[in-house]
C-alpha cells in the first residue's frame, strides 16, 4: 500500500496507524532521504556532490526497528537526529540526485518484496510500488500542514515560529513537487484524500474503508 503526498498532509500518523491495524509493516521512505542527508552533514560530503551522495546511499545501511519507532543508519539510532527543520530541507535536496533515489528505490523495493508493507513518501504509488493494491494521495491545505509540523516541532522542544515552518514548507514542497527525477506527482490510480479539518480517526476510517474494498476479492494484501 503506498501513501504520498506533501510535508504535513499527515502520512506517517495514518501510514503508521493503518500499518498497526492491518498488522503490516509500516515504512517510512522519507526517514531514508533523511538518514542519507544526516550522514553527508556529518561526514562534510557537500549536498551539490552528487558522485559522493549517491556512494552514501548505496553504502547507507538503514534499519527500521521496533515496527519502524526507531530508525538506525549504519548501526547508529537516528531517530531524533533526523527531525529537525534543517535535515528535511537537506533531505529535500538530497532527493533531487538521481543517483541517490535509485539506490534507495532498491532498497524500498527489497523490503516491500520481503513482506507486505504500508510504505508512504512522495514517488511510492508513482515509482516504487506503481502496481500497489492501494494508493493514496494524502493531501492537505497549507495552512493546516503548516499548523500539523509546527505543533509536531514544538512537542519536540524546537523553538521555531509560524512564519519560519511556513516559508521552509512551501520551500520544500515546491522543490518536491518541481524537481525533474520522480517529482511529487499523484499516481493516476491514486484516491486523493484531503486531510484538513478532518480527525486523524476519521481519515483513517476512509482508508482502511478503500482497503476493505480494494482486497474484498480474496486476493489479500502485497504491497
Ligand atoms: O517525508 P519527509 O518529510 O520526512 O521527507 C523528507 C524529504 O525526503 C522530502 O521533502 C522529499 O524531498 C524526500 N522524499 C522523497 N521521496 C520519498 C520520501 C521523501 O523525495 N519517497
Amino acid at each position: 500500500m503506498a501513501i504520498d503526498g506533501p510535508a504535513g498532509a499527515g502520512k506517517s500518523t495514518i501510514a503508521r496507524r493503518v500499518a498497526g491495524k492491518l498488522g503490516i509493516l509500516y515504512i517510512d521512505s522519507g526517514a531514508m532521504y533523511r538518514a542519507v542527508a544526516y550522514w553527508a552533514r556529518k561526514i562534510g560530503v557537500a549536498l551539490d556532490d552528487m558522485h559522493r551522495l549517491e556512494q552514501l546511499a548505496g553504502e547507507a545501511e538503514i534499519e527500521f526497528r521496533d515496527g519502524s519507532a526507531r530508525v538506525v543508519l549504519n548501526g547508529e539510532d537516528v531517530t531524533e537526529v533526523i527531525r529537525t527543520p534543517e535535515i528535511g530541507e537537506a533531505a529535500s535536496k538530497v532527493a533531487t540526485v538521481p543517483g541517490v533515489r535509485r539506490a534507495l528505490v532498491d532498497k524500498q523495493r527489497a523490503m516491500g518484496e520481503a513482506t507486505s508493507v504500508v510504505m508512504e513518501g512522495r514517488d511510492i504509488g508513482t515509482v516504487v510500488f506503481p502496481a500497489a493494491d492501494v494508493k493514496i494521495f494524502l493531501d492537505a491545505s497549507a495552512e493546516a500542514r503548516a499548523g500539523r509540523r509546527l505543533r509536531e516541532l514544538n512537542e519536540r522542544g524546537e523553538a521555531v515560529n509560524a512564519s519560519q515552518v511556513e516559508g521552509e514548507i512551501s520551500e520544500r514542497d515546491s522543490r518536491d513537487r518541481s524537481r525533474a527525477e520522480s517529482p511529487l506527482v499523484q499516481a493516476p490510480d491514486a484516491v486523493y484524500l484531503d486531510s484538513s479539518g478532518r480527525s486523524i480517526e476519521e481519515v483513517e476510517e476512509l482508508v482502511l474503508k478503500l482497503v476493505r474494498e480494494r482486497t474484498s476479492n480474496g486476493k489479500g494484501f502485497r504491497h
